[in-house]
């Protein structure tokens, strides 16, 4: 399968014509036969709108993932604020993705985990003006998923339920590990939890060279625009023809 919204929108188009229901973490056992769409934002929050976008335009809802300890994108900051609530306004949910990685010492300590994980879960709904009550892992080790962490007033996605139960496909790194669109026409699953992440996919197809190295030149763009917002004649100081 291509990384375009082309073929994301046909990847959804099969999964309608093999009759899944769309549903979310809430109401999927209102479903005999179900999908739960799923996209955790790891760096990227304009990618993540532009496919919030697009599923609006064919009628699918879907759950993006925020990774409050991003290196790339602060949930405080106004244009990320206002880029989130685009997401919200098409009608999706909003829910923390989780990077066990920064706490180490809660290592092996469920409990522990479990806080912190309903901790940034506050965090984020403070930034945002909502109660944020889902929770997907970035990364997760395998004890975190053997551990099939409970948490209190809170669904993980990543319990048994969601990823044992269902048939679990994702396009992590790119790479769709089995053969997704077989897979959904061949009707052998009645619940499916895709997880993709808006960050691979473009008009056109682009390689994860092209993918990674658009994202990376493309930033210094990015930080000359938001010193020009705080350095007054920043364009005295360096000229934009400078930006590599
Ligand atoms: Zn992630």
């Amino acid at each position: 399968m291509k990384f375009t919204y082309e073929e994301y929108q046909n990847l959804i188009e099969k999964l309608k014509k093999s009759e899944y229901s769309f549903a979310n973490y809430y109401n999927w056992n209102a479903f005999s036969k179900c999908v739960i769409l799923r996209h955790d934002i790891d760096y990227d929050i304009d990618k993540a709108v532009a496919l919030a976008l697009l599923e609006k335009n064919i009628g699918v809802h879907s759950t993006y993932f925020v990774l409050i300890s991003s290196d790339f994108y602060n949930v405080f900051s106004r244009k990320i604020q206002e880029e989130l609530q685009k997401i919200i306004d098409c009608g999706h949910e909003i829910g923390i993705h989780f990077d066990e990685v920064k706490y180490p010492e809660a290592e092996g300590n469920v409990e522990r985990l479990s806080e912190l994980i309903q901790n940034e879960a506050h965090i984020l709904g403070q930034a945002l003006g909502r109660k944020i009550n889902v929770v997907s892992m970035h990364r997760p080790s395998k004890g975190v998923l053997d551990s099939n962490l409970q948490i209190p007033g809170m669904i993980n996605s990543y319990c048994q339920t969601f990823f044992k139960e269902f048939k679990y496909l994702s396009d992590s790194r790119r790479q769709w590990r089995e053969p997704v669109d077989e897979i959904i026409t061949s009707n052998e699953y009645d619940k499916i939890h895709l997880l993709t992440h808006a960050f691979w996919y473009n008009d056109e197809e682009c390689n994860i060279h092209d993918s990674i190295s658009q994202f990376i030149n493309g930033g210094n763009n990015f930080r000359f625009k938001c010193l020009l917002e705080n350095i007054t004649d920043l364009e005295s100081i360096m000229s934009r023809d400078e930006i590599k």
